[in-house]
């Protein structure tokens, strides 16, 4: 994972010929999904611009792909731009001859960098020496050299390259992305979300010159009726999503594509890797016990503590050699010296390579007892020398994934839990099993108690996982005999009126139905997904409503006691499909004076976390905020209920034309410091939230105008 080799393999996929697609080709096709809100017209541009590289310059693929997605390496290879704002603002000022007074009032018009390049850009009247015209690749070479250089000088070196990128962009509109791009900030979230779709489909219609892997022709997809397109599509969807899942790294991606194209093989070439962490599965969440129970009648499940630590990812190969991932995919083997240390003493003799995961909880030492999160937040991040541990910590294992070079992902959780309680051996205190038990949903007391007993110990609650596949279910896709698979009717949703508002175009617009089916809950491991296989029951859901995880995106100076803070705050989900935030409530309770003045503080008028202007990709139409703040954090919300408002434009054509939602009441809970605002709650989410609350109490909640 050292930074100087992940180049040093980079540099193989940069050929010695070719390499020459222009910046401008990614500069016009981020302006396109820029321009549109049809997520068809930005799958179709993402694929056109895919395809033009594939056919004519293969070698720009990877770096295509990496700027694209607003990236330059996976997330458990570290390799920061580390970037401060100062240095773009010199940059500007150095190439297109700005004082520092004109650059200000630049940023407070327009507020985000790129903006600010683009205007200053437009108004540039002279170069300091010829541009040379960027290539995608010598793009995303500068970027790894920012990223890569250290040590003392390295500040202007990396002066030097800015300055260079910015003198080389030809036009505005490069030099806005180019920007961008270094602030990290591309704003065009659609893109990342619909890459690795546009991958399927670009090489479903292009081959790189030499290869010879199968294409479909224009006039064989021609010929399908809607439907089958769409199969055709979403098969390649799925395959190329599988082997991500597995194994989340471009770098291992898209050289195979370009060699075998989208084809079963490619699951095998890009399967499950020691030391490449997988992407974790999820657990989907239910309100109550009674839910789960409804939702998992006739199956076998067990329970298990829903301990309050941090999820890790244990990779240990032939040669003892221990990797540790964070639930983000972050390498934290320095952070847990004292695991690494334990991993010879559980592996039972006929273990030689794994893949486990378990929750990481901070204990007492003697005496087991678990401690809270923030007992565990407070241990060192890196580094830390084993003698130097001040936090203990217990693993709490609870799956098995991968076992002497065999992935166990299609077997039953029943028998992957057993592998790993047969095959290792518990370490008092440091390495033990999640407790759990084994139920139906006939066994509603022994539940009830068991979930009484994981919270009495502080856990959050419980995880109940489906146990058993039903006999005979199909893993693939052939069409199944079993009676639990129905053909689902797609989800209802409102067709937006045409025009209204931005979001609302994107999210009524249809791509060819695609035919979906509800398939037997599994019981195997199935990375990157959400299934009702694993569900949450928090014990905060029990006595409350669900929470949302919302991005603060907007302040009001306070009133009276609060008029030194930020009060009320405005708070927004994401919307997936078309990276805009939309602006869902305003909240004034559950904060403490403590929190009032960190907030401001964070916040602080003309301070760099705060934009000079509304930005365009937030919806809100509902006033003038004081402030706007630079979205970046991750508030876990409570709220009473769901509302249609004619204010708020969260999930606006989801379930109302011409009315957003908004909650009641919101209150604010706590930071998810350990989530990103890209795992924020979505307006699809949200929408779901409403509909469940409307299916208890039709038309219960009435609209309001403003809370
Ligand atoms: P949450 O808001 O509950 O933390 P999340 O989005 O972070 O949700 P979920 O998949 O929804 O993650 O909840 C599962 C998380 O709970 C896991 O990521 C893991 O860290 C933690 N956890 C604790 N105990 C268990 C367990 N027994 N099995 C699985 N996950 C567990």
């Amino acid at each position: 994972f050292e930074p100087a080799k992940y180049i040093e393999d980079l540099q193989g996929h940069w050929a010695a010929e070719g390499g020459n697609a222009s910046y401008a080709l990614l500069t016009r096709c981020f302006v396109l999904v820029n321009s549109t809100q049809s997520r068809i017209k930005i799958v179709d541009t993402l694929v056109n611009l895919l395809r033009v590289i594939i056919e004519g310059d293969p070698s720009s693929l990877l770096p295509t792909v990496w700027l694209a997605t607003n990236a330059i390496s996976p997330p458990y290879i570290s390799l920061e731009l580390g970037l401060g704002g100062s240095a773009i603002s010199k940059a500007l000022k150095n190439v297109c001859g700005l004082d520092s007074k004109s650059l200000k009032a630049l940023y407070d018009k327009v507020g985000d960098a790129g903006d600010v390049a683009f205007e200053a850009k437009k108004k540039q009247s002279f170069t300091l020496r010829k541009p040379k015209p960027l290539t995608i690749q010598g793009v995303y070479q500068s970027l790894v050299k920012i990223a890569s250089t250290q040590g003392t000088g390295s500040g202007e070196i990396k002066q030097r390259i800015v300055d260079r990128l910015l003198q080389d962009a030809r036009g505005a509109e490069e030099s806005r992305y180019v920007v961008r791009t270094l602030c990290q900030h591309l704003r065009i979230g659609a893109v990342k979300t619909t890459m690795l779709i546009a991958l399927s489909r670009a090489f479903l219609l292009s081959r790189p010159p030499g290869a010879d892997f199968p294409l479909k022709s224009r006039a064989e997809l021609a010929g399908l009726k809607k439907e089958a397109l769409a199969e055709v599509w979403s098969k390649a969807e799925e395959v190329v999503k599988a082997c991500f899942a597995k194994r989340p790294n471009y770098n291992d991606l898209i050289p195979v594509l370009l060699e075998i194209g989208v084809c079963d093989e490619l699951l095998v070439r890009c399967g499950l890797a020691l030391h490449i962490p997988l992407r974790p599965m999820l657990g989907s969440i239910t309100r109550d016990l009674s839910e789960m129970l409804t939702k998992l009648q006739g199956r076998d499940f067990s329970c298990e503590y829903k301990y309050d630590g941090q999820r890790a990812q244990v990779h240990c190969d032939s040669e003892g050699k221990v990797s540790i991932f964070s639930r983000h995919l972050e390498l934290m083997t320095d952070k847990y010296p004292d695991l690494v240390a334990i991993i010879p003493k559980i592996r039972g003799d006929g273990v030689s390579s794994f893949i486990m995961e378990g929750e990481v909880v901070a204990v007492d030492q003697e005496s087991g007892d678990l401690k809270t999160f923030q007992t565990l937040a407070n241990r060192a991040r890196k580094d830390v020398a084993i003698g130097s541990v001040k936090v203990n910590v217990c693993m709490f294992a609870f799956d098995l994934m991968y076992l002497n070079g065999e992935p166990l992902l299609d077997r039953p959780f029943r028998e992957r839990r057993e592998l790993l309680r047969s095959l290792f051996t518990e370490v008092p205190n440091q390495f033990t099993w999640v407790k759990s038990i084994d139920a139906t949903s006939q066994d509603s007391e022994t539940v009830l108690e068991f979930f009484k007993s994981a919270t009495d110990v502080k856990c959050e609650g419980i995880m109940v996982k489906i146990l058993d596949n039903l006999p005979n279910t199909k893993l693939t896709d052939e069409p199944d005999e079993n009676p639990e698979i129905k053909e689902a009717a797609p989800e209802p949703r409102a067709k937006a009126s045409k025009g209204k508002k931005k979001a609302n175009s994107k999210a009524s617009e249809k791509e060819p139905e695609k035919k979906t089916r509800r398939k037997a809950l599994l019981s195997t491991y199935e990375p990157d997904k959400r299934l009702d296989s694993w569900l949450k029951v928090k014990k905060d859901y029990s006595t409350t409503f669900d929470t949302l995880d919302l991005i603060p995106i907007a302040g009001w100076h306070g009133q009276g006691r609060k008029s030194k803070w930020w009060s009320p705050i405005l708070l927004a989900v994401r919307n997936e499909e078309t990276g805009s935030l939309e602006a869902v409530c305003k909240c004034i309770s559950g904060f403490t004076d403590t929190f009032y003045k960190a907030n401001k503080e964070f916040y602080e008028e003309g301070g760099e976390h705060v934009l000079g202007g509304k930005p365009s990709y937030v919806d809100y139409e509902g006033g003038h905020p004081d402030v706007w703040f630079e979205p970046q954090e991750v508030w876990e919300m409570a709220f009473a209920d769901i509302t249609l408002s004619p204010v708020y434009t969260a999930a606006i054509g989801l379930v109302s034309d011409e009315r957003g939602l908004s909650l009641r009441f919101p209150r604010f809970l706590k930071k998810r410091d350990d989530k990103s605002i890209d795992e924020a709650s979505t307006s699809e989410f949200l929408a779901g939230l409403w509909r469940k609350q409307e299916e208890k109490a039709p038309g219960a909640v009435k609209e309001v105008k403003d809370e």
